[in-house]
């Protein structure tokens, strides 16, 4: 309590009077206490700081450098100070005037296929590669991790093993999180109507051969993303159920494969009844733009 601004906690002690009422009104768990160490950070209202240019004042700290400047006009209502990968952060919540404009229409719709291989088979035949961090930096963070089990608890050298490992984690976040926002902001502003599968990533992640690269995509996020930003541009994502089969439909005459005609390992396969020749991830693409029907928003 001596160490941090007063104006710390009172934002805090808001925060859980919130986090109480949504309990009580059923919209959330019971309030848990968070960990010192572990996402790490605190919130000031708009009259327990100040911003001049590329400086923040924070209370009995003073004035602090900031990389960027605010880009945003408006009243500054909010500022969050959190603590990543041994980076320290503020955002700030701006109340601002004018709405954005939706994006202009195209006429445009696509089906998206999330596969293994290639991150994304769109319907008119585009392959988006995404880089998959973790599987690059897999052998570095398991030697952190190794180096982090070999230290002391409660030692200096505890403390430093754990930063390298948290910044390795928060880069791996980082490059997934580009490349996601990169692929999102291009297919909001390509298309009108974007339709993709109801993934039970949940299960699929409890698969234990695909958990580690579904996760490393970031499909969840993806979907996050998507969702948001066509509904700030006026554009629709819409989905397919989770039982529609995508893959085992044929998308030339629906024509649907039996229990064991198709396996995870087929890339390619030739319909029994009209022969035509499929691509898996293409053909799932095409059946998910032509069968979505229910529509996402953000919650
Ligand atoms: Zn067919």
């Amino acid at each position: 309590m001596l160490e941090v601004t007063k104006c710390a906690p009172q934002l805090a002690i808001m925060q859980l009077g919130d986090a109480y009422n949504n309990f009580f009104k059923g919209l959330a768990k019971y309030p848990t206490a968070r960990k010192k160490g572990h996402d790490d950070r605190f919130s000031l209202s708009n009259d327990q700081f100040a911003i001049k240019g590329k400086s923040i004042r924070i209370p009995s700290l003073g004035w602090v450098r900031i990389k960027e400047l605010l880009r945003f006009d408006g009243k500054i209502m909010l500022a969050t100070i959190s603590k990543r990968g041994g980076k320290w952060f503020v955002s700030m919540a701006v109340e601002m005037q004018e709405v954005a404009l939706p994006a202009k229409k195209t006429g445009k719709s696509v089906g998206i296929d999330l596969g293994i291989t290639d991150l994304l088979v769109l319907s008119d035949g585009t392959k988006i590669k995404a880089p998959k961090p973790l599987g690059r930096y897999l052998r570095k963070l398991r030697t952190l991790n190794k180096n982090l089990n070999r230290t002391k608890k409660g030692s200096k050298n505890r403390e430093k093993a754990k930063t390298k490992l948290s910044r390795l984690h928060y880069k791996i976040r980082c490059i997934r999180q580009d490349s996601l926002h990169q692929i999102t902001t291009k297919l909001v502003k390509e298309f009108d109507v974007i339709a993709i599968e109801d993934l039970n990533v949940k299960g699929m992640v409890k698969n234990r051969r695909l958990s580690r690269a579904i996760s490393d995509l970031g499909f969840f996020e993806f979907e996050r993303q998507l969702i948001y930003k066509t509904d700030e541009q006026g554009k629709t994502v819409k989905s397919v159920g989770r039982l529609y089969p995508s893959s085992k439909t044929c998308s030339n005459y629906n024509h649907i494969l039996g229990k064991d005609e198709l396996t995870l390992k087929m890339r390619d396969w030739i319909c029994p009844v009209c022969q035509v020749s499929h691509n898996r991830d293409l053909n799932a693409s095409i059946n998910i733009l032509n069968n979505a029907t229910v529509i996402l928003t953000a919650a």
